[in-house]
């Protein structure tokens, strides 16, 4: 049976999946939902002794029913190969009494190559089965991790060409170093002045807009997007919820059926929002911990019902999460509105105009299966060192947001269900922040010292993403004003400005 998607913000027009994956934004701006969510057709059995790959198949198949079984194993098996530097690709980590699902183990050491790694293939694939003709190029705004893995995934692969934004001060040395450094013929990067939320709101627009899309349509080119409001980006990840599940209880650490509790530090909420989907497909996941930093709009959301991002942006030591417009939510506000999308496109209309939204009681009924949290700046650094001198094992700063949430719900609710939280980077990419953590006194070093610091007190490989940056020649420099970004894009593709 075919699975059609909609907007979210419009019911008329359905489109295949692979049909969403190549247009990235409906065009009226909503994202693009699955008419419904499909249900696990394997048990947990047959899933335990599954690999990574095996998984994948099963779970996507589900969400991405115009692509053939040739197809979509080609992609998986292309995306996760050797450019991870495990085969597990997703491995677990006890560390006290918390699982850690370790999302770092490719090409860019961060979560965002769980997706980032297949869906060049997918939308290449889409590109093929939808008869394209133009050059894909890949618009991306990135809070810091997203762009590297966008980049390495689409560098050199035909028929597209990728620009990513992201805002000059507001990512990690090594995040920057990796960007900028980045191969490739097809690949661009541009220093925004401004923040993400400018980024992403920036690449919306030029998305939206219908005349720039004609002048590019006249060269030879159709945006895509590689940001999690594609559901290409969406479905990869729903993929090691289940895997962990179906792993932890291989392993013994749960029976058959039992609840879990998901943790997972969030930013545009599109990680939190594959396990939701991971859930109704069957997988027994309790809560759905949304973990915030100093940018906490979603905790406040799902504490009041009230979402406005009229406040200071804060720039903190896990800037993947310093966001402040969470694009995914509007696919829950979606459902949870009983899919109306004309409800939603109301919501939306307002976060656009007033910058905030109210959902109804019944709408705030829907969230049951969330809760929210968040860690102030010394919380987050406090966890990174008691966890280390405990256990003896190093967590990024995004990862410690959540381990702290984590720890926090268990106390405050007594729940003592066993707690998987999502891991979504190396320590390594914000070596810095995690050293300095554990010991005040690391602040002189600088940041590949600090590496090597890191190594040796973690005992933890150096990734090859990290030697690779130690020398490597800048090869982009471009800057711009947020305002400037449809220009720059324009000059980028040699189109008439
Ligand atoms: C992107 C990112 C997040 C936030 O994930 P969302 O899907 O945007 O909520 C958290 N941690 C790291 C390391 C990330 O790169």
């Amino acid at each position: 049976m075919e699975l059609v998607y909609r907007s979210t913000r419009s019911t008329e027009k359905t489109v295949t999946a692979s049909q969403a994956i190549l247009k990235g934004l409906a065009d009226d701006g909503g994202l693009f939902v699955p008419e419904q969510l499909p249900k696990l057709d394997v048990d947990m059995e047959t899933l335990k002794s599954m690999t990574y790959q095996e998984t994948a198949y099963v779970v996507m198949k589900q969400f991405l029913t115009d692509f053939t079984e040739e197809e979509l194993k080609h992609c998986i098996k292309s995306a996760y190969d050797e450019k991870f530097d495990t085969e597990e690709i997703a491995p677990l980590a006890k560390v006290g009494d918390t699982y850690h699902l370790e999302l770092f183990h490719g090409a860019t050491i961060a979560f965002k190559d769980m997706a980032l790694s297949i869906l060049p293939h997918l939308l290449t694939t889409a590109a093929k089965k939808n008869h394209v003709k133009n050059e894909i190029v890949i618009l991306t705004a990135t809070s810091g991790d997203t762009g590297k893995a966008a980049l390495a995934g689409f560098a050199d692969v035909p028929g597209t060409k990728i620009i990513v934004f992201y805002p000059k001060g507001g990512v990690s040395k090594v995040q920057e170093l990796q960007m900028v450094t980045q191969k490739g013929d097809n690949t661009s990067v541009v220093a925004i002045h401004g923040n993400f939320d400018n980024a992403q709101s920036g690449v919306k627009e030029i998305f939206e807009d219908k005349e720039l899309a004609e002048e590019l349509a006249a060269c030879g080119y159709q945006f895509s997007s590689a940001n999690s409001i594609n559901i290409g980006r969406l479905v990869p990840q729903v993929v090691y919820y289940v895997y962990a599940y179906a792993k932890l209880l291989e392993n013994g650490e749960i029976s058959e059926g039992e609840e879990i509790n998901v943790t997972v530090p969030t930013g545009n909420f599109g990680n939190i929002l594959a396990a939701y989907y991971a859930k109704q497909m069957g997988v027994p996941i309790a809560k759905l911990i949304c973990a915030s930093n100093e940018n906490k709009v979603l905790f406040d959301f799902f504490q009041t019902g009230r979402y406005d991002r009229n406040r200071e942006f804060v720039l903190t030591s896990s800037p993947s999460m310093d966001i402040l417009i969470s694009s995914n939510l509007e696919r829950l506000i979606y459902t949870i509105a009983g899919q109306d999308a004309q409800k939603n496109a109301e919501l939306m209309q307002a976060l656009k105009e007033k910058g905030a939204y109210e959902i109804t009681a019944e709408m705030q009924e829907g969230l049951k299966d969330f809760a929210g949290g968040y860690a102030t700046e010394a919380q987050t650094k406090e966890m990174i060192r008691e966890t280390y001198q405990k256990t003896g094992y190093v967590m990024d700063t995004h990862t410690a947001v959540a381990a702290y949430v984590c720890r926090e719900y268990k106390k405050k609710n007594k729940d003592a269900k066993k707690a998987l939280v999502a891991s979504t980077a190396s320590p390594y990419k914000f070596a810095h922040s995690v050293m300095t953590a554990i010991d005040e006194a690391y602040s002189k070093k600088d940041e590949f010292e600090l590496i090597d610091e890191l190594h040796k007190i973690s005992g933890m490989e150096i990734p090859a993403a990290i030697e690779e940056i130690r020398n490597a020649p800048i090869r982009h420099t471009r800057e711009c004003d947020a305002d400037q970004m449809k220009k720059t894009v324009k000059e980028i593709l040699g189109v008439e400005v």
